[in-house]
């Protein structure tokens, strides 16, 4: 059976970044894409706010550097989904996809989170084209105008006031008649002007045309329907980390996020380490999980070499 010497599973900027950093540490890292190959950055439109991209980046094309910078140093990128891994024997014994198996002697999990969606169709229909699920990655593109947030916790209330700082006008849209986010955040929003809280109102649907987002219709919980004029509907109603593949198996914690030892990369597990969003409940942003997949990487080749 194949033996590597250091798995990692997911392909965005911590998996990636975790690949450069073994391979220059020449532990001929195996990567697993797995279902979405490049990972969220993917899925938004421009990047402005990673470092050493002056003029910004499209989440594709940078991506793509990021893949061929991995290959360039041999990291051997498979396409292909990791399936289950055994975690009571070293090395691993690791399921793939369609039948293969092959043996790890350390893990580097990168398998991201995922933001929730509404489900809508017309949700889906202007991902990407107005609606977007990261403020601090999109709200630039809508400076000046009125965008609608979704969503009643810490996380809808931070990007509805940054949204505040760029936009004319915010509409948080909150289901229940309160916010569920902590009390500092609930006064910043209701002390800022710009921020209208629509409570006990849902998002009937996402209103655009070939250009994008052109406004929202909204249901009030009386059943009243009404449309507001908007360029940019930003969903803030949770992630969730893409942990199935290790619950029961690693530490997580009550959101399902991998529990790591403070200021490292390791897990509950010895030799398996995790890094990215998938440990990460709090920042979220490319350029920390790229951070902590040079982190897992380094964490992992101490752990090979302390373990020949
Ligand atoms: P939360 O799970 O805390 O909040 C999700 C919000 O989305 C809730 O208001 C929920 O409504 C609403 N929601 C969920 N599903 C739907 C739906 N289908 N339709 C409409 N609304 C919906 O997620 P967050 O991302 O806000 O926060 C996650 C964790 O991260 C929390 O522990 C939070 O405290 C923390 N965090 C901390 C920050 C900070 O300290 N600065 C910043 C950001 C996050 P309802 O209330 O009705 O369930």
């Amino acid at each position: 059976m194949e033996q590597v010497k250091c798995l990692i599973i997911g392909s965005g900027p911590a998996g990636f970044t975790a690949a450069i950093y073994a391979a220059r540490a020449s532990l001929s890292p195996v990567l697993y894409e797995g279902i979405e190959p490049g990972g969220q950055l993917t899925t938004t439109t421009e990047i402005e706010n990673f470092p050493g991209y002056p003029e910004g980046i499209s989440g594709n094309a940078m991506m793509d550097d990021l893949r061929r910078q991995a290959k360039r140093f041999g990291t051997d990128v498979r396409t292909g989904i990791v399936a289950s891994i055994d975690t009571t024997q070293r090395p691993f014994r690791v399921a793939i996809d369609g039948g293969d198996e092959i043996l790890a002697e350390s893990i580097i999990i990168a398998t991201g989170a995922s933001a929730k969606y509404l489900g809508l169709p017309s949700e889906l229909r202007f991902r990407g084209m107005g609606v977007s699920a990261c403020a601090t990655c999109d709200g630039f593109f809508y400076r000046k105008q009125d965008v609608a947030v979704v969503g009643g916790g810490d996380t809808a209330c931070e990007e509805a006031t940054y949204l505040a700082s760029l936009c004319r006008q915010v509409y948080l849209i909150v289901r229940k008649p309160f916010l569920r986010a902590s009390k500092a955040m609930q006064e910043r929003v209701f002390n800022t002007p710009n921020i209208k809280v629509l409570f006990e109102h849902n998002t009937a649907e996402v209103l655009g045309d070939d250009d994008g987002v052109t406004g929202v219709r909204v249901r009030k919980n009386d059943g009243e329907e009404y449309e507001i004029p908007i360029s940019g509907f930003f969903l803030a109603i949770g992630h969730h980390p893409n942990t199935e593949l290790v619950a029961g198996k690693l530490a997580l914690d009550e959101q399902g996020y991998i529990v790591t030892v403070a200021g490292t990369s390791r897990t509950s597990c010895e030799g398996i380490f995790a890094a990215g969003d998938v440990c990460d409940p709090h920042y979220r942003q490319a350029i920390v999980a790229a951070g902590s997949g040079c982190i897992a990487a380094l964490d992992a080749e101490r752990f090979l070499a302390a373990n020949k």
